[in-house]
């Protein structure tokens, strides 16, 4: 088609879990081919993409699999599964026929080149997609604050936070009928509504550095691509 994107450069965050499909863990195959298929679809349309994924659906530092040990260590454990994921993604990438680069947070060399600014630079202008991996490199964050930060730092125009929902809503939209979708809304009046769409590093980072966020559904067939166009789909977080 002739439409445009309206974005240069973004900052895709998937979650770990957005890999499992209706899996109860690890990464399900058609999820990921699809996923590399969309992301392919906007790489052709012209736009610059960075990914920053979870890992949450391998570990988790702060619950589940982490009782009883040691926080910091737990962390580490939930940036080496990033790089499970990151890996995974950027094969389906290649498969989809792209040319992705995984850039790691932590010294990881025989598997992954180190993350150098200005080499992701040069990467997303040569139109490859770069998959941040290991988080911030730092325990007790997340990887939405890998993703605000490495956001800001490639000077992306717009996280995108892929979620199972289509947005933000007014209240759960499982428990409330009633409950309507959030088309923008803006930072401070997320926060006086109390409405957890990052955690708080991240969500502060992103304000500060008034990157704006749109929340939308990874789940929904071409929502990644009608975001990409400025459409009104899922939630713009705005300064
Ligand atoms: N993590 C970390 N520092 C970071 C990013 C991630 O310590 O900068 C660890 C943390 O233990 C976290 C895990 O990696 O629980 C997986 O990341 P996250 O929970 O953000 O994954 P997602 O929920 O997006 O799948």
């Amino acid at each position: 088609s002739s439409a445009k994107p309206a974005f240069k450069r973004i900052l895709l965050k998937l979650s770990g879990e957005a890999l499992m499909g209706d899996d109860a863990f690890g990464i399900n195959r058609v999820t990921i081919v699809r996923m590399a298929q969309e992301i392919a679809e906007i790489n052709r349309m012209g736009v610059q993409v960075a990914v920053v994924i979870g890992g949450g659906n391998i570990f988790r530092g702060v619950a589940g699999g982490a009782v009883g040990m040691d926080r910091a260590t737990a962390d580490y454990m939930g940036m080496l599964a990033t790089v499970m994921n990151s890996l995974a993604l950027a094969d389906a990438l290649d498969k989809a026929g792209l040319t992705a680069r995984v850039m790691s947070a932590i010294g990881i060399d025989q598997v992954v080149e180190p993350y150098v600014r200005p080499k992701a630079l040069q990467y997303l202008e040569e139109g490859k997609v770069v998959v941040f991996a290991a988080g911030t490199g730092n325990p007790f964050f997340t990887t939405d604050t890998a993703a605000a930060l490495r956001g800001a730092e490639i000077g992306a125009e717009m996280v995108l936070k892929a979620t199972k929902v289509d947005g933000v809503y007014t209240a759960d939209p499982k428990k409330d009928p009633l409950a309507t979708r959030y088309s923008e809304i803006s930072f401070d009046e997320a926060i006086s509504r109390n409405l957890g769409i990052m955690d708080a590093t991240a969500f502060a980072l992103c304000r500060d550095q008034k990157l704006p966020i749109k929340v939308f559904s990874i789940i929904k067939n071409g929502a990644l691509k009608r975001v990409v166009l400025g459409e009104d789909e899922g939630t713009l977080v705005y300064a």
